[in-house]
């Protein structure tokens, strides 16, 4: 099982910012902007690159929460990134959303 998956099943503790039934939203454990936050689905996905078809609904969410999140925490402006394998500068093969302000 991966980290990620791991700690979505709270199998590893871990302090959450936001979780729902398919979701969980944690701080970086190395901040690379004052505010960065990965947004997982519980679901096991490797990358984008991975996705199929009907996880577009999947990943479409991860969107939608980082709206919901920049509302909440009254965030001005933040950026959103994937990283898409080894090459793009993936290093937990769980797909994940950064969340990065300043
Ligand atoms: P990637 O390089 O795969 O796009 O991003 C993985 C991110 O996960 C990195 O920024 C790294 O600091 C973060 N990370 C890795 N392991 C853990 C962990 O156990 N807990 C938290 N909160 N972040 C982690
Ligand atoms: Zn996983």
């Amino acid at each position: 099982m991966c980290i990620f998956c791991s700690i979505a099943s709270h199998k590893i503790p871990s302090t959450l910012v936001y979780e729902d039934e398919k979701y969980i939203v944690l701080n970086d454990i190395h901040p690379k902007s004052r505010i960065h936050m990965l947004l997982i689905p519980k679901k096991h996905i490797e990358s984008i690159s991975h996705m199929s078809n009907e996880d577009q609904e999947t990943i479409g969410w991860l969107f939608l929460i980082a709206r919901n999140l920049g509302h909440e925490m009254q965030i001005p402006g933040y950026r959103l990134q994937f990283n898409v394998g080894k090459e793009g500068g993936q290093e937990v093969m769980h797909v994940h959303l950064h969340f990065l302000a300043d």
